[in-house]
């Protein structure tokens, strides 16, 4: 096996997930992981191949994927197996608090004298308090770490000064946690490469696929995300990506974007092995409408799926633009409640109106799918509001999915289980109506086993408790779910396993509730433990089937042969001293 230098380990959320009976609740049905969240952040693949361009080995291991996917495996054998010169963990989702910190304990206990080093959004924020647990040697800050980690990585190996690496948070050899200055963000993505070619590259080194994939089911359903930016111009007031978190966390004043010519190549890169759709993150508009036009230019035709997201209502124009130049095109947009109070005070100032008439007109310009998402948990939403919410979904199904059209397809689920550390919210949640159970990371990574997702929820509001957050949350999955099966959207049977486990789950919140009352601890635990079979058997899919998320893809998905192909140009290239410029 070939010199590693670098190993960056993502942890499953809950590091005994599989043996912890937890009722996760719907925390995951409307993303690709599963409860345990085991989608590694998009950024171990550009700091991997940005390491690797400077002369770094790097190996990317999912242990959540491998635990979920493999009864057998054991994570712990593998980290005592793993001999790098660092480990690196990612501490981006605050979710991963508990499974993080288990993981960085074991590689201490295999490897006393092997840095761990800590990066991410959670692990900026929190990167004083990471310090304070023996098993966290370093904290890389920022929105951009692929510099400040070759600076680090350069140190670790041929000594040097660490007082020097840029973003960096470390013990000073007395102890003292000193905090390094933190680096202007890069103004672009100009120095990262977005194509995947780095993960491909990286399986037929090691010849480990399984600890590659970014999430459980990603072989039947190989969707790949682009990014055309990191920052947001936008301020939802949860959010730990807005234009104000990344301002304080990351000293980011506006965001770097990806250039419209190489966002279309990164798609088209993508194409050659996948045939999966491309998620294009961020809505094309956010650095104007030159910008969106110059990239619907270079991405005309481009046959694989493509998922777009928009941040606000868009005029018909552009969509027909879009649709003119995508042949398959899958839109999203998130109203987040059909209340324009509501919607206001979470941040978003347009008028649902404004909105409909925007999903009406991508209808109408060809999207082969439009996903409306709804959340529960916002400003100034009570029980009621979040009723009219589905209400609202009755409405947009009547008038768009008509005559056998079934393109709209509405969403609805709970903020959970944390509002992000860094958003407006949790730095001033009187100020909006938010009280919160958790503030530190510790408070956050004890929450992480709590038994039911209602005491691992990190908030309530003055217009709706934990009880009405988890109450309302079922019985909009169950009416909604209702809908579509009326609309035909959803077969019967799908449909009543759904509603089924609904019900089962709301059963075992009421019954976890019970046992929390219990005073004996060891009783309690017992009780508990009793309870997994059923809780496992709640926990995926909870208040829709999660399936509904996934595009209907046909033949073959991914394309082994040609991503060999991708493989070998891109060792040509470095080989040939021709790669991509280096920053
Ligand atoms: S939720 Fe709002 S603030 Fe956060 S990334 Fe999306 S648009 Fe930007």
């Amino acid at each position: 096996m070939p010199r590693t230098d670098f190993v960056l380990l993502h942890a499953p959320s809950v590091y005994d997930f599989r043996s912890e009976s937890i009722l996760y609740g719907p925390v995951s049905d409307l993303v690709p992981s599963t409860p345990v969240f085991e989608m590694y952040p998009i950024g171990f693949t550009t700091i991997a191949e940005y390491l690797e361009r400077h002369g770094f080995r790097v190996r990317v291991v999912n242990l959540a994927v491998r635990m979920l996917r493999e009864e057998r495996f054991d994570p712990e054998t593998m980290i005592r197996n793993l001999n790098p010169a660092a480990f690196g963990i990612d501490l981006h989702w605050l979710p991963h608090a508990q499974g993080a910190l288990e993981v960085a304990s074991l590689i201490k206990k295999h490897h006393p004298d092997t840095p761990v080093i800590f990066g991410g959004f959670s692990s900026t924020y929190f990167h004083r308090e990471l310090l304070a647990y023996p098993q966290v040697d370093f904290v890389v800050r920022g929105d951009s770490t692929e510099e400040p980690m070759r600076q680090l990585l350069t140190v670790l190996r041929e000594g040097g000064d660490l007082s020097t690496v840029d973003n960096l948070t470390w013990r000073d050899p007395d102890g003292q946690v000193r905090v390094n200055r933190l680096a202007a963000p890069p103004e672009t993505l100009d120095h990262v490469l977005l194509d995947y070619s780095y993960v491909v590259r990286s399986v037929a080194r090691y010849r480990d696929l399984a600890s590659t994939i970014p999430f459980k089911h990603w072989l039947d359903y190989p969707i790949t995300a682009a990014l055309t930016c990191r920052g947001c111009t936008y301020g939802c007031k949860t959010c730990g990506g807005s234009a104000t978190a990344f301002q304080q966390l990351h000293g980011r004043s506006q965001p770097a974007y990806r250039s419209p010519q190489d966002l279309a190549q990164d798609l088209r890169s993508i194409s050659r092995f996948s045939r999966g759709p491309v998620f294009v993150l961020g809505d094309i508009r956010q650095a104007g409408m030159a910008y969106a036009e110059e990239f619907l230019d270079a991405i005309k035709g481009f046959s694989n799926q493509v998922i777009l997201e928009l941040f606000e209502p868009a005029s018909r124009e552009f969509l027909q633009r879009v649709g003119s130049s995508l042949p398959r095109w899958t839109l999203e947009v998130s109203p987040e409640t059909h209340d324009d109070e509501v919607r206001l005070a979470f941040g978003r100032p347009y008028k649902i109106a404004d909105m409909e008439r925007t999903m009406a007109d991508a209808l109408e310009a060809g999207c082969e799918r439009l996903d409306v998402f709804f959340m529960i948990g916002l400003p100034k939403q009570t029980y009621d509001s979040v009723m009219g919410t589905v209400d609202y979904c009755a409405h947009l199904l009547k008038t768009y999915n008509r005559d056998g059209d079934t393109r709209l397809i509405p969403f609805i689920s709970p903020l959970a289980p944390f509002l992000d550390p860094g958003s407006e919210v949790f730095e001033n949640p009187a100020a909006h109506g938010y009280r919160f159970f958790h503030r530190t990371l510790e408070e956050h990574r004890r929450a992480l086993v709590q038994p039911s997702w209602k005491y691992v929820l990190n908030y309530e509001t003055q217009w709706m408790n934990r009880d009405q957050i988890v109450d309302s949350t079922y019985e909009a999955g169950l009416r909604l779910n209702r809908l579509k099966m009326e609309a035909g959207m959803v077969s019967a049977e799908v449909g009543e396993a759904t509603e089924k486990r609904i019900l089962k789950a709301r059963r075992l919140v009421a019954q976890i509730d019970d046992i929390m009352t219990i005073g004996d601890e060891g009783r309690r635990a017992k009780l508990l433990r009793a309870l997994k079979p059923q809780v496992d058997s709640a926990n995926i899919s909870t208040v829709c089937d999660k399936r509904e998320l996934d595009l209907p893809l046909a033949g073959i998905k991914l394309n082994i042969p040609a991503a060999a192909s991708l493989f070998l140009r891109s060792a040509w290239q470095r080989l040939s001293g021709n790669g991509r410029k280096a920053a």
